[in-house]
């Protein structure tokens, strides 16, 4: 092992891994800065009501506008703030803007009532205060709270079931919708979710890329809709890119869905036109009222 082979223990160390040692540790200054620099942007992505054919809500997500190295979508730096606590910073920069953001649009008349999802990490979920961030970020947007929906994965509700219950119980209070993320994915038990005071589960993806034709996948994903609606929550589906998914979604009683086969992520200002023209085509897709 590398202790007795004196000098040559320094080969665990190659230069490449010492560059990406570095690249990380640059990676991470940058994050720090991140935030007051102004380089944090919300995109959007539509969130479809497959009842009505009408958009009901954006989901907000975050991406870093690097000098460098360009846009940088979250799996790049989200992980990376969860282990550092950077995290803790730019989950509060994200629910200001994303409240400050839908306010606007609500104020201007973009949408009326529009309803935006935010993502809440583990690290904030652990930590105490988020009622209080909620609250703050309720009051100084002026965004009513049923138009602010909460997504938690199912993961990170997994650290501590008891201490994310208490918590979500607070943000309930406050008159919020909370969701669980990517459920299918963080093998919870039916018995802890079942007492978190819940609006509606996101069927993982990687369910929904399976439909319709592996049936294993189907079972899966017709399984979780039934049981959500028992449970008496929504149900949406996140990931669908074909007009197969869609039918297969619809068919089996899913309440939403979102995905790129309705629209990708957009920065704000691409929003409004992009509700504008979902607007026109569900028009176009019902059937011609009376004359
Ligand atoms: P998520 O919350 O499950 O968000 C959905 C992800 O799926 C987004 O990736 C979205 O762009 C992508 N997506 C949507 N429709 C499709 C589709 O039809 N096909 C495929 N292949 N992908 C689709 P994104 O924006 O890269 O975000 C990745 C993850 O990063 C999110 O997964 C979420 O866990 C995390 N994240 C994003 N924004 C935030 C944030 O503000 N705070 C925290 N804590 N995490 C965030
Ligand atoms: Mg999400
Ligand atoms: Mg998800
Ligand atoms: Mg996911």
């Amino acid at each position: 092992e590398a202790k007795g082979e004196g000098r040559n223990a320094y080969r665990f160390f190659s230069p490449e891994m010492n560059a990406q040692a570095h690249g990380r540790l640059r990676l991470e200054n940058d994050l720090r800065r991140a935030v007051e620099r102004h380089e944090l942007e919300l995109h959007y992505q539509p969130q479809l009501d497959l009842a009505t054919g009408e958009v009901c809500a954006v989901e907000a997500l975050v991406r870093w506008r690097h000098p460098v190295r360009g846009l940088v979508l979250p799996n790049a730096f989200i992980p990376m703030a969860e282990e550092t606590g950077l995290v803790l910073g730019i989950g509060e920069w994200v629910l200001n803007e994303a409240c400050r953001q839908v306010a606007q649009w609500q104020r201007e008349g973009v949408a009326d009532g529009l309803r935006v999802a935010v993502n809440i990490s583990a690290r904030q979920l652990q930590r105490a205060g988020l009622d209080t961030a909620v609250r703050r970020a309720l009051s100084l947007s002026g965004l009513p709270a049923p138009c602010l929906e909460l997504e938690i994965t199912e993961s990170s509700v997994m650290l501590d079931p008891l201490h994310a219950q208490s918590v979500l119980q607070s943000l309930r209070e406050l008159g919020v919708l909370l969701s669980i993320d990517d459920f299918g994915t963080g093998y919870s038990s039916l018995a802890y979710l079942k007492r978190l005071p819940l609006d509606r589960l996101k069927i993982d993806r990687s369910f929904i890329g399976g439909i319709p034709t592996d049936s294993d996948d189907a079972a899966i994903v017709e399984t979780i809709i039934v049981m959500t609606h028992k449970l008496g929550l929504r149900v949406i589906a996140e990931g669908v890119e074909t007009l197969e998914q869609r039918l297969q979604l619809v068919n089996q009683g899913c309440d939403e869905m979102q995905g790129f086969l309705l629209a990708h992520p957009v920065p704000a200002e691409e929003l409004p036109p992009l509700l504008e023209r979902l607007k026109e085509a569900a028009a176009a897709a019902r059937p011609a009222g009376p004359a």
